[in-house]
């Protein structure tokens, strides 16, 4: 078995999931139930990042203590992540102390091997806490940050920790460099080598005034207890996760699965922190764009926003899902309207797969009794089915998410033809039993497949497809292997009552 640990960003705890979190969730978790799929041996990591000012400013307005705060917020975004299947098998929080102990380890361990790396600078600047991050005169529009125009920037002194980052320079572009996989899609990785060729700055590692944080291991030399930087505190989790109690993860992750908004920190700051702790890096970051609102409900009003709980009602959170990876490519931005979601729900599901299936099943039980007829040959559909089978493995390990899909909706469009074709109601009518079984065996074989292809994408429909098919219970039994060769003789099948039912008329 192959082993493959993936991880997604950790969230930060100060507000509820949207849909940009769903959407990385959503991928991840296809990528992650994909891999178990082929046997891998998977661990799939996602968390909290539940320190830092904005959650303790948050706390206090509401009068409650922070950790009552974040508490709540990893409940209601737990609570999302089971709505939507995400197969995660860990979930981390930065406030556990067990995290909080890794993260200096981690800090410790740099000093032990990089005793250079770590050095005390003094620094004043305009600080936003909105971005958590001291601004340059390039960021600042009237006085305010340019990406938070209603906080007022605060002029900061303070001695700190820093950490060596330009030394790292040379060995980060030899790393990507000599790893094209490192950094994913492609125009990611450009990016950070044009980083990288700008030069790197060192950067902050403690901070002298916020309190809701990781303490920094070492004192400054004046003798002040500093807080860790949010970001040496959030990016160790995915190490610290692989030392917690009850984890089966083994360091290095095999894939980061992060947003391109915060590649720099992980492609970047990330590698250079194992690098000066001697640890190895992680396989790949893939960075995944965002999703933009679209459609006349969202052009009708400014500042309207998507309400995620709606949005998973509508179809169910299967179909949510589908649309998500059907419609937005992985490697960079897409679209989410409620046109197109309809649009694809009806016609790629409740037209497509649902028709189909219901189509197929009741021809099953009309004439053969429910049971799949063994055939001794194969029909035109088969080799389409097997195809479709590999181009969807090659695409899926390429993680383009977004080709698998569509895979499968021409796999489900030549069924949908061949029933056409064939005509199994003049067969029936003609006597013609042994071309009939053939036919019918064919679109039983080919329901297996899509069984088992739309399981990472649907895994509640891909189950119930395979409970109406007849197929033996237990999740290993819809191995990879069905896929290939699916051996449906003698299932007994069971007419669907509608397994995408269409939306009523008034909506
Ligand atoms: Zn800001």
């Amino acid at each position: 078995m192959t082993a493959f640990f993936i991880t997604t960003a950790i969230d930060y705890a100060n507000g509820d999931p949207h849909l940009g979190h769903a959407f990385e969730k959503v991928g991840a978790d296809c990528i992650a139930r994909y891999r178990r799929l082929r046997g891998d041996e998977v661990w799939f990591l996602m968390g909290m990042d539940e320190h830092g000012q904005k959650v303790a400013q948050a706390a206090a307005a509401e009068g409650v203590t922070p950790q009552a705060f974040v508490d709540r917020i990893a409940g209601r975004f737990e609570a999302m992540w089971d709505r939507l299947s995400i197969s995660r098998d860990q979930f981390i929080r930065t406030t556990s102390p067990a995290h909080q102990a890794g993260v200096q380890e981690l800090i410790e361990r740099i000093f032990a091997r990089s005793p250079d790396d770590f050095y005390e600078r003094s620094y004043s600047g305009m600080y936003c806490v909105g971005c958590e991050a001291f601004k340059q005169p390039a960021e600042i529009v009237d006085g305010k940050c340019e990406l938070h125009p209603t906080r007022t920037l605060e002029m900061v002194s303070e001695r700190n920790w820093f950490f060596r980052l330009s030394r790292y320079q040379e060995f980060l572009r030899r790393h990507i460099e000599a790893h094209p996989e490192f950094i994913q899609p492609e125009s990611r990785r450009n990016e950070i080598l044009g980083l990288l060729n700008q030069g790197l700055e060192d950067v902050s590692a403690s901070r002298a005034r916020l309190g809701w944080g990781v303490p920094f291991p070492r004192p400054t030399s004046d003798g002040q207890q500093q807080t860790t930087y949010v970001w040496f505190d959030a990016l160790p989790n995915y190490w610290t996760a692989t030392r917690l109690p009850g984890t089966r993860a083994v360091w290095p992750a095999q894939q980061h699965v992060v947003g391109k908004d915060i590649t720099r920190f992980h492609c970047v700051i990330w590698p250079a922190m194992l690098e000066a702790a001697g640890l190895p890096l992680p396989g790949r970051v893939w960075a995944h764009g965002f999703v933009h609102l679209g459609g006349e409900r969202f052009s009708k009003s400014a500042g309207v926003t998507l309400d995620l709980g709606e949005a998973i009602d509508r179809f169910g959170p299967d179909a949510f899902r589908y649309y998500l990876l059907r419609e937005i490519p992985w490697d960079s931005d897409g679209n989410f309207s409620w046109e197109r979601f309809e649009e694809r729900y009806i016609s790629e599901l409740a037209d497509g797969l649902g028709n189909l299936a219901s189509r197929s099943l009741a021809m099953i039980q009309r004439y053969r009794d429910r049971v799949v007829p063994r055939t001794a040959a194969d029909a035109s559909l088969d080799a389409k089915g097997a195809e479709v089978t590999g181009l969807y493995a090659a695409a899926m390990d390429a993680l383009d998410l977004r080709r698998g899909a569509e895979l499968m909706g021409e796999l489900v469009t030549a069924a949908n033809l061949f029933i056409v074709q064939t005509a199994p109601w003049t067969l029936a009518k003609n006597g013609e039993r042994e071309a009939l079984d053939i036919a019918l065996g064919a679109l039983a074989r080919c329901l297996a497949r899509l069984a088992v292809l739309s399981g990472p994408l649907m895994p509640g429909k891909s189950a119930e497809l395979w409970t109406l098919l007849g197929g033996p219970a237990g999740a290993q039994s819809m191995a990879w292997e069905t896929a290939m060769s699916p051996a449906v003789d003698g299932w007994v099948v069971t007419k669907p009552e509608g397994l995408f039912p269409k939306p009523q008329a008034d909506t």
